[in-house]
């Protein structure tokens, strides 16, 4: 390898939304050497396991190293010329909404800037998704609709100052595993921190739960009601703070009361436990992850949590708050830019006229949506149905981790002209594809990265472009200028790019945004380029301002809101042919399809193959030993695993991880199981709560 910086490089890990910081220096065998860096305030000198193995993930045997149309090597100028005209032929003969992006929270900021700006601002379309969809598009809905932005209140200091960590839907020690270490530390240090860990299955994060609920999937939000209903019934309202600055108490106290907390299928016992430490802990944080967002009541189930720290006033102060962790590094930049279907950039409103005049005429932009695009399960339903009939998919595999996955590689097979760029043309997806063009990847890429807590970290470029492959940005940019869009794609830097986003987010602010970095639009290339670590928003935060802390928010009347939650069960419905209730999720060593992660055999070592945990009583029931092949099928498609038995999981209750691909094992693609049920407010698919059938193979 060429190592291009002289002496030490600062980056960000290219993994989970913790954002940890690490340290990058030449080996002298020719490889790269990886430590965490001890100043990064997300992980102040920790790495998990996947950090640590990053130096074995630097590959380039089956990379791509030059642009392919239609499998036979191609140059870039015909590459990018054939997308340009196809694009532009599709758009003036079907209209905008004919095209669309796919993208990824794996991409940096400077590039999700350039891909929103070339699809809303100048083809005229809001048909950009990304796989953040999947992630924690619930937690952005619940925050709008409670904060009237998508803020998240919280810090990880939070974590170590509480009192009380409630971890729901989040098996933080595999998932976000640097957090987890940051908590197990404060716990240590602080006898009197407790820890409750509600979640359906009992995970490595139970192990430092003070109460482990296993609650019935989808359960989260009559939990969260009936924890309302208490703080009321037992005088525990900060009557001054609601008075002050909340909306909609009554309405959802009253909702709150009509929930019947049985359904969480907790005994009354461990409901009054967990509702009497909540009470009885003024520091509480409330942590929440995959297992609250990927439900179609996602966004209710976020409001409910909401609901209890707004009406305690148990917000925006150290060590309280509800805090979502996201689960990619750049999730969060990719919101900040208004990288989902029904957002523009700077956290302004596309659907809002004011805001949408605001970046037209920034952008000098000749055409603007009014209204939303296609959210994931949706666009791909429509390329299904030749609604679509380009799409440009960048750095993600959804014939892979999108839902009803079967379905989505049948939509892309049919599908008139499909554009992916990617580190390899050996993903599921890349396969199908009729351009294939090679893009730089972690260690190659320049830009920032923003975090689950607001902090905006550089990602560093430490080795050479291999081959011909170009930046996401550059790509991109290339191809506006080549539809006729000269002067708004001609970057030549990151830096560049930054600058006129943080230009464009002080017009946020002065829209009364909560995003607004407009203190680093001066930044020269030398500055950008040192940037330290800092979280939004910049002054506020500076100053030792808290969000919310004065009791502000961004709604009109610049109050809070409370909302009225009713219970609602996971769409698929357990029945005879399909008795299992399926749960999906991550390990401890892989990451997403396992792109990079599988590079490195010591990662693989830990769980090496897709599998199934089933519980001993449904095991012996189906005559399933341990280690035995199993088929599940489902409404929707089937798959072989290997049969983990263990009292883990529930009676009834299934699980399987969601990472391997056709590449690593054939027929152990577990998103072909899962239904594309999404919640009516977020569009985020039910990724957790599917109903399948376990037979032995
Ligand atoms: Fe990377 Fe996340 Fe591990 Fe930190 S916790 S080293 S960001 S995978």
């Amino acid at each position: 390898l060429q190592f291009a910086p002289a002496s030490t490089c600062k980056t960000t890990c290219p993994y989970c939304g913790v954002g940890c910081g690490v340290l990058v220096s030449p080996e002298k065998t020719g490889g790269i050497k990886v430590k965490a860096d001890p100043d990064h305030p997300a992980n102040l000198g920790r790495l998990c396991s996947k950090g640590t193995a990053l130096a074995e993930t630097i590959w380039l045997d089956d990379r791509l190293l030059h642009p392919q149309v239609n499998g036979a090597r191609a140059s870039w100028d015909d590459a990018l010329e054939l997308v340009a005209q196809r694009f532009k032929g599709t758009i003036a003969e079907h209209g905008p909404d004919s095209v669309a992006f796919y993208v990824s929270g794996q991409l940096l900021t400077e590039d999700y800037y350039v891909a929103n700006k070339l699809m809303k601002g100048f083809i005229g379309s809001a048909n950009i998704d990304t796989n953040s969809r999947l992630c924690m598009a619930s937690s952005v809905a619940g925050h709008k609709r409670a904060f009237g932005t998508d803020t998240v209140p919280g810090q990880y200091t939070d974590l170590e100052q509480a009192d009380l960590v409630v971890l729901t839907g989040s098996n933080l020690a595999w998932c976000h595993p640097v957090l987890y270490q940051r908590i197990v530390a404060a716990k240590k240090a602080n006898p009197k921190m407790k820890v409750v860990n509600i979640d359906p299955r009992r995970t490595a994060t139970s192990d430092i739960a003070d109460l482990h609920l296993a609650i019935a999937p989808g359960g989260d939000a009559a939990l969260f009601n009936r924890l309302l209903v208490e703080i009321h019934e037992q005088g525990a309202v900060d009557s001054s703070f609601v008075g002050q600055h909340v909306d909609g108490f009554d309405d959802a106290v009253n909702a709150a009361s009509s929930c019947d907390s049985t359904v969480t299928g907790l005994s009354e016992a461990d409901i009054r436990a967990f509702c009497n430490m909540w009470i009885g802990t003024e520091k509480v944080v409330t942590v929440y992850s995959q297992g609250v967002n990927q439900s179609s009541a996602g966004s209710d189930k976020v409001n409910a949590i909401l609901n209890c720290h707004l009406a305690t006033g148990r917000i925006g102060q150290p060590g309280m708050g509800p805090f979502s962790v996201t689960g990619q590094p750049n999730a969060m930049g990719g919101r900040e830019v208004g990288g989902l279907a029904n957002m523009l950039a700077c956290h302004l409103d596309l659907e809002n006229a004011e805001h949408r005049s605001a970046v037209k005429t920034f952008w000098a932009a000749p055409d603007m949506p009014e209204a939303a695009g296609l959210k994931a399960v949706d666009m791909f339903n429509a390329v299904a149905e030749g609604r679509i009939k380009a799409i440009w998919i960048m750095c993600t595999n959804p014939v892979v981790s999108m839902p009803d996955a079967d379905a989505v590689k049948a939509a892309l097979e049919g599908c008139d002209f499909v554009v992916v760029s990617d580190l390899t043309a050996d993903t599921d997806t890349a396969k199908l594809a009729h351009v294939v063009l090679p893009a730089t990847g972690w260690g190659e890429k320049d830009g920032t990265v923003t975090n689950s807590e607001r902090c905006i970290s550089r990602q560093r470029g430490f080795l050479p472009a291999p081959g011909e492959a170009r930046h996401d940005w550059d790509i991109m940019s290339d191809v506006g200028r080549r539809m006729g869009w000269h002067d708004a794609f001609d970057y030549q830097s990151p830096a560049e790019i930054f600058r006129e986003y943080a230009v464009l987010s002080g017009i946020a602010g002065q829209l009364g945004r909560d995003f607004d970095i407009s203190g680093l639009s001066d930044l020269g290339d030398d500055a950008y380029d040192s940037l330290e670590p800092l979280h939004w928003p910049v002054t506020a935060i500076r100053a030792g301002g808290r969000f919310f802390g004065d009791g502000r928010f961004f709604t009109p009347s610049g109050k809070a809101r409370m909302l009225p939650i009713h219970f609602r069960t996971p769409q698929s419905h357990p029945s005879a042919q399909y008795p299992f209730r399926l749960n999906t999720g991550r390990v401890r060593d892989h990451w997403h399809t396992m792109t990079r992660s599988a590079k490195s055999s010591r990662l693989s070592q830990h769980l090496a193959e897709p599998y199934l945990e089933i519980h001993p009583s449904d095991a012996t029931r189906l005559g399933i030993a341990p280690a035995d092949i199993v088929r599940v099928t489902s409404p929707q498609g089937a798959s072989l695993l290997r049969a983990l038995v263990t009292d883990r999981v529930h009676a009834g209750q299934v699980f399987a991880p969601m990472h391997w691909t056709a590449q690593y094992a054939s027929a152990g693609r577990v998103d072909t199981l899962v239904a594309a049920h999404t919640d009516p407010v977020s569009g985020q698919p039910e990724s957790k709560a599917s109903v399948v059938n376990v037979e032995k193979f």
